[in-house]
C-alpha cells in the first residue's frame, strides 16, 4: 500500500514548519508531527523544570528573511525591526561597529531583522492551515523520508542511536524585555565583559523604545539575577550597559536557557528497517547565541534540504542516500565557520588572564579597521556569502 506521506517531519518548531511549507511548494505530501504543548518550552537542563514562557526575539539574516518571505510568512509591522547598525564593546576599550550602509559592496537596508518569535510562529501555523499538502499529526507515520526537527533534546535522535557531541559553556542565557528611556534608533548593542555577553536587540520598529535582552552569564550568576526583583534586575542591566539607553524597566517575564555547543555525529542515515532519516535545525547542531545564528543555521538547513529534494532527478526517491549525503555535506560545510567563530569568541572572552584581555581588545580595534576582513565577516553573519 502507498505510504500516506513522502516526508514525515518530527517537530513543529520554526525549522519543522518552514521545511513543511517549502516541501509542500515542491508538491511533496508532508506529515508534520506536533508535540503536546508542554514540550514547546525553552530547553532547560534535565534537572530543572521546564519554563513555558518564551519571550525571545530572534535576529534573522537576509537569507532567512528571503526564505520566510518566499513562504509569505514574514511578519509585518512592528513585529519586525531592521537593525541598521551594531555596536560591540570589549572589556578593555575594544570596540567594533557595523553599519548597514557600508557592510557590503552594495548598500543594504539592514544588517539583520529582529523578529518577534510568537508572531513568526503564528504566521507559519496559519500558512500550514491553508496548505493541503501538509497534514498536522500527533504521532509519527511511515514515509519515504523522516526529517527530525525536534530541537536540541531530540528523543528521536537518541532512538536512532546518533551521538550528539556537546560542550556545555557552564552558562545560561537570560532573556527579558526592557522599556528604555531613549529610543534604540535601530541599533543593536552588545557587550563582552569578564566572560559575560549582554545584547540589546531593538524592538517595535526603527523608532521603538524597547529592547530584547539576551544576557549570557555563569549558572550561579543567572540564578542570582533571576532571583532579583524586576527593579533590581533592570538596575543591574543598566549598570552593565553603562546606561547606553538610559533608565530601563522590565516588561513581562524573564526566562533562562542553558547554553551549549553541540553537533550530531551523523546527520543522515537509514534505520535497520530501511527507513531513511535526516536531522535539521537544533536537532543537528547548537551554537552559542552571542551571534544570533542558531535559527539562521536551521533555516539554511531547510533551504538546502528542500532544494535537494525538490530538484532531484525524477527517478530518484526522497530516500536516496546520495541526496541525503549531499545535504549533510553541504550543511556541515555551512555550519563549520559559523560554529567555530561563535565558540571561539565565547572562549576568548571567557579568559580572565590580563594579557589575553589586552590582546583581545587590541584585536577588536585591529578588526574594526580591517576593511575586507570585516566586510567578509559581516556578509557571513548576514547570510550573504
Ligand atoms: C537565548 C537564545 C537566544 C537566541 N537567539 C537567536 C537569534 O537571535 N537568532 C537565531 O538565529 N537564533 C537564535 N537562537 C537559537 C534558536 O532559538 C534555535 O536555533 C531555534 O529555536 C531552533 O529551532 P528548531 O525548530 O530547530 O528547534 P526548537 O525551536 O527547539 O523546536 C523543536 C520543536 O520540536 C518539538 N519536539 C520536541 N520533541 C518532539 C518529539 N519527540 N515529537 C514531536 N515534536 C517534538 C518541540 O516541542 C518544538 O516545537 C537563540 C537561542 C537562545 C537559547
Amino acid at each position: 500500500m502507498a505510504q500516506p506521506f513522502d516526508v514525515c517531519i518530527r517537530g513543529a518548531g520554526i525549522v519543522g514548519r518552514s521545511l513543511a511549507l517549502l516541501l509542500a511548494q515542491h508538491r511533496l505530501r508532508v506529515g508534520l508531527v506536533q508535540a503536546p504543548r508542554l514540550s514547546l518550552s525553552p530547553a532547560m537542563s534535565s534537572s530543572e523544570p521546564p519554563d513555558l514562557h518564551d519571550n525571545r526575539a530572534y535576529a534573522l539574516n537576509a537569507a532567512s528573511r528571503q526564505l520566510l518571505q518566499g513562504l509569505r510568512c514574514w511578519p509585518e509591522g512592528t513585529a519586525v525591526t531592521p537593525v541598521t547598525a551594531m555596536r560591540v564593546r570589549g572589556d578593555e576599550g575594544g570596540e567594533v561597529n557595523f553599519a548597514a550602509s557600508v557592510a557590503t559592496p552594495q548598500p543594504t537596508t539592514a544588517l539583520a531583522w529582529i523578529v518577534e518569535v510568537a508572531e513568526l510562529e503564528s504566521c507559519l501555523a496559519n500558512a500550514i492551515r491553508f496548505q493541503p499538502q501538509i497534514e498536522v499529526i500527533d504521532a509519527p507515520q511511515p514515509a519515504g523520508l523522516t526529517v527530525v526537527c525536534e530541537g536540541r533534546f531530540s528523543s528521536t535522535r537518541d532512538e536512532l542511536g546518533v551521538d550528539f557531541d556537546v560542550a556545555s559553556y557552564g552558562q545560561h542565557a537570560i532573556a527579558a524585555r526592557f522599556a528604555c528611556e531613549h529610543p534604540h534608533q535601530g541599533q543593536a548593542l552588545q557587550w563582552f565583559s569578564q566572560g559575560e555577553v549582554m545584547a540589546f536587540l531593538p524592538l517595535q520598529g526603527p523608532g521603538g523604545n524597547s529592547v530584547a535582552l539576551v544576557w549570557s552569564v555563569s549558572e550561579s550568576r543567572a540564578q542570582t539575577l533571576m532571583a532579583l526583583s524586576a527593579k533590581d534586575f533592570a538596575a543591574a542591566a543598566q549598570t552593565a550597559s553603562a546606561c547606553a539607553l538610559g533608565t530601563l524597566s522590565v516588561v513581562g517575564e524573564r526566562a533562562k536557557w542553558p547554553l551549549q555547543h553541540g553537533q550530531a555525529q551523523a546527520w543522515s542515515g537509514k534505520t535497520a528497517a530501511g527507513q531513511a532519516w535526516v536531522l535539521a535545525g537544533d536537532a543537528a547542531h547548537t551554537v552559542h547565541p552571542l551571534g544570533g545564528q542558531g535559527l539562521n543555521l536551521g533555516l539554511a538547513d531547510v533551504a538546502e534540504l528542500a532544494n535537494t529534494l525538490g530538484t532531484r532527478d525524477y527517478w530518484r526517491s526522497v530516500s536516496d542516500p546520495r541526496l541525503l549525503r549531499s545535504y549533510e555535506r553541504a550543511r556541515r560545510a555551512g555550519l563549520a565557520p559559523v560554529g567555530a567563530v561563535m565558540d571561539g569568541l565565547q572562549r576568548l572572552f571567557a579568559q580572565p588572564d590580563t594579557m589575553v584581555k589586552n590582546m583581545r581588545n587590541a584585536g577588536m580595534q585591529g578588526f574594526e579597521h580591517s576593511g575586507p576582513l570585516k566586510a567578509w565577516v559581516a556578509r557571513q553573519a548576514m547570510g550573504l556569502n
